[in-house]
């Protein structure tokens, strides 16, 4: 039977904690009883460096039953990195791994309908929101205007789907295998491409805490998408830097012509706002190309997106002891 691990990404999360994993326990259990997944699923708290007592109570879940495991990150890496971690962790464990938030937004009765779609040989399963009534009307309206830009990008995304998902292990070994710093999951699986279908649920309000995502992170993950999959962005620079080019040299031209016509009038207003048109267009430009040089740079390095501290109720791997050789 297959072993399915939960991963849940935790920062700050101490309110919903108890409930998340009481009801998650409970889906584990009925799944167990109906021999879909084997007795060693579990679920896996990842603990993104929180400031609260999180990770005492992942501590403490651990310790009172077997259900339940932990990492505990070394610093908050973002949300991203943390189910990164959980999910590379999980798939030394498991052969399926389903990903969820731990505020309770994802229904856990869709796990059930996750864990069938891989019975019947999918490796990748979506978790799509059916609709996002649960959401402020600021947070749905730009939602949509993300997906259909970055559709417009040309990056494979499937709206309306955040981090809720099951992967295979294969799928998951396929994942280990990209490098890339600048992390947006929900445009890499895409690229993975084995068989791969959605599951629809609805959205539910968060349980209790506020939403660990401020706008600033929002628009940052935003810019992040758009930036590590599509390079149109600097063709469009492009564009209009030549668009601007050939302005300007219909506008000597027309200054040369006038000129010699004896027309020249003082331009202070026109000239003043060129420059500072075309000043802005440059530095935008510049902008632009420095984001992705940034990227460069942070690729090149090849630093590690996330550094585990501490690891709770998972099997020790048993570590090969050298054998004593010693030296004279
Ligand atoms: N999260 C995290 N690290 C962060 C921010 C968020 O691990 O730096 C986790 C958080 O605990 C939650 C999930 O990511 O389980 C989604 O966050 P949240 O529910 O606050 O986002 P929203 O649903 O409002 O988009
Ligand atoms: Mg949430």
């Amino acid at each position: 039977m297959n072993i399915i691990y939960l991963v849940i990404p935790c920062y700050n999360e101490e309110e919903v904690l108890l409930e998340t994993s009481k009801r998650l326990k409970q889906v584990l259990k009925r799944l167990m009883k109906e021999k879909k997944i084997s007795e060693k699923s579990k679920v896996l708290f990842v603990n993104d460096g929180s400031e609260d007592d999180t990770w005492h109570i992942i501590e403490t879940l651990c310790w009172e039953s077997d259900w339940f495991a932990g990492i505990n990150l070394t610093r908050n890496c973002g949300h991203q990195n943390a189910l990164l971690a959980g999910l590379m962790t999980a798939k030394n464990y498991a052969d399926a791994v389903i990903s969820m938030d731990a505020d309770l937004q994802d229904d856990v009765e869709a796990i059930e309908a996750f864990v069938d779609r891989f019975l019947d040989g999918y490796d990748i399963v979506y978790g799509v929101r059916s609709s996002r009534r649960t959401n402020t009307i600021f947070k749905r309206t730009t939602a949509g205007w993300f997906y259909r830009l970055m559709k417009f990008l040309g990056a494979e995304i499937v709206s309306n789907h955040a981090d809720y998902r099951l992967m295979s292990k294969r799928a998951l070994e396929r994942l280990a295998e990209f490098h890339e710093v600048n992390l947006f999951l929900r445009g890499i699986v895409p690229q993975i491409g084995y068989p791969s279908t959605f599951v629809t649920y609805e959205r539910q309000e968060r349980f209790a805490g506020k939403s660990k995502y401020s706008l600033r992170k929002m628009i940052s993950f935003a810019f992040e998408g758009i930036t590590s999959f599509s390079i149109k962005p600097i063709r469009f620079i492009c564009m209009m830097g030549g668009m601007s080019f050939l302005v300007s040299v219909f506008m000597l031209i027309y200054c040369i012509v006038q000129h010699f016509m004896g027309n020249t009038v003082s331009g202070w207003a026109s000239l003043g706002v060129s420059i500072w048109a075309i000043g802005g267009l440059q530095l935008l430009a510049i902008g632009v190309i420095g984001e992705y040089i940034g990227k460069i740079y942070l690729e090149a390095k090849h630093r590690p997106k996330y550094m585990i501290e501490e690891m709770k109720g998972l099997e020790e791997k048993r570590e090969e002891k050298k054998p004593d050789t010693e030296v004279e």
